[in-house]
């Protein structure tokens, strides 16, 4: 499907830049626009997939391109003070062509985490196109200010927009990487997640047309409210002969069944392996409201009984009779995968502890704040014997 991408901040930007070139590499043609917002000059210039004038900085009068160092109520303000300046970019997208906008922030800084919502109120209140989300949750080290800044975007985003896909950096580091190359390794996962995930309901005409592509309805149909995540897994495939049920329409009818049973079990198990492996927001996947099972690969490989299996399989798992299956043909393909997307998702115990550690930061700051107005104040003291200037 078709999207508009705004990526708001510097994560929102650098994710943004990232899914632009997925996209380009797998020819997904998804990306209708990118748009990167910020109020930190430097970072607008980092960018290399976002045109220049699609490069919008805000706050300029308040923050001077420096950005607004962490402070999120400070991001919301300018965003809502300078809503025009991003409106002129999204002026210039076709919105006729666009299947929903994708509002992409990282939510515990203070541009993207405070702006971002505030865009998607702006959004859902012009456009009758869906408004997405993706707001990607700080590492647990990054200090209690980063988490009560996420803790308080997240309810907000959540809120304003149709449907949150969350990236949680937390469960995506690896020990032993500089935060740069963590990041960009974890982008290159998210965007490989989502690209897919939205690029499946773009297959165009010229393409192989499956039994059952999944269109663009149904990825939308699925992520109607609430909290996303998405699961992932593939498979190694020989690009070099045809795929398995080709081969076997030239075989024996003993080996045909043999290897169709050997294509339905691998599209199942790569369900599965979607399904408990690591989600983009790891959580209980039985308190998913709905559920989309995407298979993905050579035409050949994508085995109708096998996403059958898989899409009943997590029916089971969710309990959910909202679970929709499909296929995304990608010809040429060396891989198999299934990408499984969950939605409506509430047992989510990194949320809840995002919340409890933001709600003790909140309070330690205010205790804390209290004690060096307290402490400063008997500093200054010098018992009546001094007057200040004025
Ligand atoms: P902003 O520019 O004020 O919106 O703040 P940032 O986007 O720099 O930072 C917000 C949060 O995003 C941080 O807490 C980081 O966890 C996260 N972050 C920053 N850059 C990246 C990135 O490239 N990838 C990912 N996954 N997370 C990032």
């Amino acid at each position: 499907m078709k999207l508009a991408l705004i990526g708001f901040g510097q994560a929102g930007g650098k994710v943004v830049d990232a899914f632009c070139a997925f996209d380009e590499t797998i020819g997904g043609h998804v990306v209708e626009a990118a748009i990167a917002v910020n109020t930190a000059t430097a970072d607008l210039r980092g960018l290399e997939h976002v045109t220049p004038e699609n490069r919008v900085l805000i706050g300029q009068s308040r923050v001077k391109g420096h950005g607004v160092g962490a402070d999120n109520e400070l991001g919301a303000e300018v965003a809502a003070a300078d809503v025009d300046e991003i409106q002129t970019a999204i002026d210039r997208v076709p919105v006729h062509d666009l299947d929903a906008f994708l509002i992409v922030a990282g939510l515990g800084g203070g541009t993207g985490s405070g702006g971002a919502p505030v865009l998607a109120t702006h959004l859902k209140r012009i456009y009758n196109e869906p408004v997405y989300g993706l707001g990607i949750l700080p590492g647990t080290d990054e200090g209690g200010i980063y988490t009560l800044n996420a803790a308080r975007s997240f309810r907000t985003f959540t809120r304003e927009v149709d449907s949150l896909v969350v990236f949680d950096n937390d469960a995506w580091r690896q020990t032993g990487e500089s935060v740069e190359s963590g990041f960009e390794r974890s982008n290159r996962e998210l965007v490989e997640r989502v690209g897919r995930l939205f690029a499946a309901g773009e297959v165009s005409s010229g393409d192989h047309v499956a039994e059952s592509v999944v269109d663009a309805s149904e990825i939308i149909n699925t992520l109607e409210n609430g909290i996303a995540t998405i699961g992932y897994a593939t498979q190694s495939v020989d690009s070099n002969t045809s795929g398995i049920l080709e081969r076997v329409s030239r075989t024996s009818s003993s080996t045909h069944f043999g290897t169709e049973h050997e294509a339905t079990n691998r599209i199942t198990s790569l369900v599965r392996k979607a399904t408990l492996g690591r989600l983009t927001l790891p959580c209980s996947v039985a308190s998913a409201d709905k559920g989309l099972v995407v298979a993905t690969g050579p035409p050949d490989e994508l085995s109708r009984k096998g996403i059958e299996r898989g899409r009943t399989w997590l029916e089971e798992e969710t309990g959910s009779m909202e679970i929709r299956g499909g296929d995304y043909p990608r010809p040429g393909a060396d891989e198999v995968g299934a990408i499984v997307l969950l939605s409506g998702v509430t047992d989510v115990p990194r949320i809840e502890q995002l919340q409890s550690v933001a709600v003790e930061t909140k309070e330690t700051t205010s205790a804390i704040r209290a004690e060096q107005a307290g402490d400063l104040e008997s500093l200054l003291d010098t018992s009546g014997e001094l007057d200040a200037l004025f």
